[in-house]
């Protein structure tokens, strides 16, 4: 199949890769031009493991092709798939649609023979009839079908993901559409559960998936913080909860509450489409609320390891958002630093992927660390803020010699508790006593 992907950031750059990878010919759209440049030298503009070197064979293969026109990707394809970002409304705080809408007009001139437009950024309910209205209104002709196609990879695992989803989930409202889909996915065929439903169940399915994640997480978190006062442990009690197929082992891990491009603005997103609706998502506004707090009482609880220190000097390991990615967006760990540098503290950070994101947002109000090891150099605490695994294998006798103090805040629950304790550091770690 010919397939256009408009938008070519976390979520089209991995779907293009895949799609291509499965023998159709793909062609990635994205205005901006820096991106479209790099990718057209073979070079890869996000970190994820694995990709490089299914990129470079789908780039070598012909299947996959870079551009920033919109006329030269979407003619004669058979699916157009957007994926432009969806943020968070400067103002209102709900899903900002100009992305998808400026999308839609830009494509609508270009459709050629009957086409499936298919929206796989997470948008509000009845943003697929609005963008079919923006479609028809611009070329009254075009034969095509808009869908929702949600997209429910994970940063991190995103080409896996794409090979091994636990389902597909479709939107279409005709016959004609349902059948592009199926001929599109027919290689997952018999291996994943393909679920074709309403378009606003499609809609509202990505919505109500990552609201529920995003719940499970804060809950868990809030258990960790009845943990810390009941004597309990919350990885044993987490543990013998998830062993519970009805609950279930993932997203069980307390930390320092979830971050992302994703949980923060879609939950805000869905609470904000209750209101629109008369319902009130109560649980999805705790949670949000809930774990705003919780980042910003992160912060607190290093400071608090090294108490009156004025200009404390605070090592910091990790800056994505969760490991095996370099998205910095909405990470705990950035909101956690910038409340550090807020009280008075200097932080050095390091992160595997991350760093030249993090430079983007702090520049020069933070200091960054070439290796782990470093962070370590003269602090007067060091916190864990990612659950890079790699982290784990760091030689902590040699560190503790380079610390000003020996104090470890792992807020990722990551670290070998009991070896730490016999080093000589003080060690607090999420949900225990
Ligand atoms: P992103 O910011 O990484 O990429 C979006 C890309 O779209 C950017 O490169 C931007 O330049 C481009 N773009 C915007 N308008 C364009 C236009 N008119 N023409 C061409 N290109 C345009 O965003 P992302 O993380 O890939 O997310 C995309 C969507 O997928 C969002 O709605 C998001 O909520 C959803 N989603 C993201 C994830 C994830 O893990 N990141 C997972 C599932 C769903």
């Amino acid at each position: 199949m010919k397939i256009a992907i408009i938008g070519t950031g976390y979520v089209g750059l991995p779907s293009g890769i895949g799609f291509a990878s499965l023998g159709n010919d793909v062609v990635c759209i994205d205005k901006d031009e820096t991106k479209v440049s790099a990718l057209k030298e073979n070079k890869l503009t996000l970190y994820e493991e694995g990709m490089e070197a299914l990129f470079f064979k789908t780039v070598e293969s012909g299947k996959l092709s870079f551009t920033t026109s919109v006329k030269e990707g979407v003619e004669n394809a058979d699916i157009v798939i957007l994926a432009v970002g969806t943020p968070p409304h400067p103002q209102t705080k709900e899903a900002d649609l100009r992305y998808i809408y400026e999308a839609a007009e830009e494509l609508a001139l270009y459709l050629t023979g009957y086409t499936v437009v298919a929206n796989k950024s997470t948008v509000p309910v009845g943003t697929g009839q609005k963008v079919e209205e923006i479609i028809k209104e611009k070329n009254p002709n075009a034969d095509f079908d808009v869908i929702s196609l949600p997209e429910f990879l994970r940063e991190g695992y995103a080409l896996y993901d794409f090979f091994h989803p636990d389902r597909i989930v479709a939107g279409c409202n005709s016959e004609r559409s349902e059948n592009v889909i199926r001929t599109l996915y027919a290689p997952f065929d018999g291996k994943t559960q393909m679920l074709f439903v309403k378009r606003q169940s499609a809609e509202t399915i990505k919505y109500a998936s990552n609201a529920f994640l995003a719940m499970k997480i804060h809950y868990i978190n809030e258990i960790a913080d009845f943990c810390e006062k009941s004597g309990a442990d919350i990885d044993e009690v987490a543990k013998g909860m998830g062993l519970d197929k009805r609950i279930g082992e993932k997203f069980l891990n307390a930390g320092p509450g979830f971050g992302g491009s994703c949980f923060p603005k879609d939950t805000t997103a869905m609470a904000l489409m209750g209101e629109k609706y008369g319902v009130d998502l109560s649980l999805i506004k705790q949670t949000i609320e809930g774990n705003k707090a919780r980042k910003e009482e992160m912060a607190e609880r290093i400071l608090g390891m090294i108490k009156d220190l004025p200009n404390a000097k605070i090592g910091v390991l990790g800056l994505a958002f969760k490991n095996g990615t370099d998205d910095v967006r909405e990470s705990p760990a950035m909101d956690i630093i910038a409340s550090l540098i807020e009280k008075g503290a200097r932080v050095k950070a390091f992160d595997y992927q991350a760093t030249k994101n993090a430079q983007k947002v702090f520049e020069d109000k933070i200091e960054y660390a070439l290796t782990a090891e470093d962070v370590f150099k003269g602090a007067d605490a060091v916190a864990v803020l990612t659950e890079w695994p790699a982290f784990q294998s760091l030689d902590f006798e040699h560190l503790a010699l380079l610390m000003n103090k020996k104090k470890i805040a792992d807020l990722r629950n990551l670290l070998n508790a009991s070896e730490l304790k016999k080093l000589g550091f003080e060690y607090l770690r999420i949900g225990s006593f």
